[in-house]
């Protein structure tokens, strides 16, 4: 009987408790995790920003050690340590065949259902069947998650560090290093340097960029932004960020810019630090009902701007969590760095309330 934090309903705190957990069917493998992040993504479930059915255990960015495969499982045995995706890549539909797996076909079903591919639930309370965030739920002592979900790491690899790899390090360093196109010397701005931001920052200067922007309100994240590689700090409290963005790169703007709010004022103003010809990239996920409003004529064409979309950081998960442990291994991804606080599972709802007050990057849920 896992121990797990469900979310019954929008806006209420999720209920910490015991729960079952049905045994891995064909393709699926059951996980004992080791550690979880708390992402933003979690909070915006509970908030009622992303819309999903309730009730459901959450997380969705862990780490942990396999106990037990189902039939047809041949890729992990028990005892091979995870990282757990949230996006299943199944690796054969019209998406994952021309690399953009994050788009996967199966993968999105089960993201909109909360259970397993085929459409059933291996969690349940007093009968009832619970969902589990996106395929994944890592909010959870023990899970079981489709086999394609659960990509092998060194088990030299500390959990607490992989898991962050899972969400924001595949969304964050994905979004500089694939989704964007960064050329060596280019010069970046970064709108939001929480978890997720604080990745596309030390991606941005892995890829090349000789400056980074990085922008936000709040003081100690932008501490932080330059412990991952910022060069340039500004503080969106101190005046209008696109002006400062202007006036740092001679009237250009940003070859690169990055949206890691989720916000319609912060997305306008991204693409507004975006240089003639250069690349706005949106990375925060936006509330459903956020419109943006762009002068087509000035603000895109005349301007030959890219505007791009970014999901889970354009990452093929099965070649990118293993090439993002090699390099935390080699010391030139900063994992460790990104965590502030190390919790359990029952202090979940007081980290969702660092979150919101901004006082915390990254909480880590360290399971025994
Ligand atoms: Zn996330
Ligand atoms: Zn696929």
């Amino acid at each position: 009987m896992p121990k797990a934090a469900i979310c019954n309903a929008i806006g209420e705190p999720l209920e910490v408790r015991d729960i079952d957990l049905a045994p891995p069917q064909s393709g699926e493998v059951r996980v004992r995790l080791g550690a979880s992040g708390v992402c933003h993504s979690d909070l915006s479930i509970q908030n009622g920003t992303l819309l999903v059915p309730t009730p459901v255990v959450l997380g969705h960015e862990g780490a942990g050690v396999v106990e037990e495969t189902g039939d047809g499982v041949e890729n992990l045995k028990p005892g091979d340590h995870v990282v757990i995706s949230w996006v299943p890549q199944c690796g054969e539909c019209y998406f994952c065949e021309h690399g953009q797996g994050e788009l996967c076909e199966t993968g999105n079903v089960s993201m909109a259902t909360n259970g397993l591919l085929d459409g059933t639930y291996r969690f349940s309370r007093d009968g009832q069947d619970l969902g589990q965030m996106a395929a994944s739920g890592t909010f959870a002592e023990e899970t079981v998650v489709p086999a394609i979900s659960a990509v092998k790491i060194d088990d030299e690899v500390p959990l607490k560090a992989a898991a962050l790899i899972g969400c924001g390090v595949l969304t964050g360093f994905g979004a500089a290093t694939n989704t964007a196109d960064i050329k060596q010397g280019d010069t970046v701005a970064v709108v939001g340097c929480g978890g997720v931001g604080l990745n596309v920052i030390q991606g941005a200067r892995y890829a090349g960029a000789e400056r980074v922007i990085a922008i936000d309100m709040l003081p100690f994240k932008l501490d932080l932004a330059e412990q991952f590689g910022a060069t340039d700090i500004v503080n969106a409290g101190d005046g209008d960020a696109v002006t400062k963005v202007m006036e740092m790169t001679g009237q250009r703007g940003a070859d690169v810019a990055f949206e890691v709010i989720g916000l319609g004022p912060t997305i306008e103003q991204t693409i507004n630090m975006t240089r003639r010809g250069g690349q706005a990239i949106l990375v925060g996920v936006p509330k459903m009902e956020v419109m943006v409003n762009i002068p087509a004529f000035f603000g895109v064409v005349l301007q030959e701007k890219t505007i791009k979309g970014c999901w889970y950081g354009s990452s093929q998960v099965h070649t990118d969590v293993p090439k993002l442990t090699r390099l935390y291994e080699e010391g030139h991804l900063k994992l460790d760095e990104l965590i502030s606080r190390e919790i359990k599972l029952d202090d979940v709802n007081d980290a969702f309330r660092a979150m919101e007050n901004g006082e915390v990057a990254r909480s880590v849920i360290l399971y025994n």
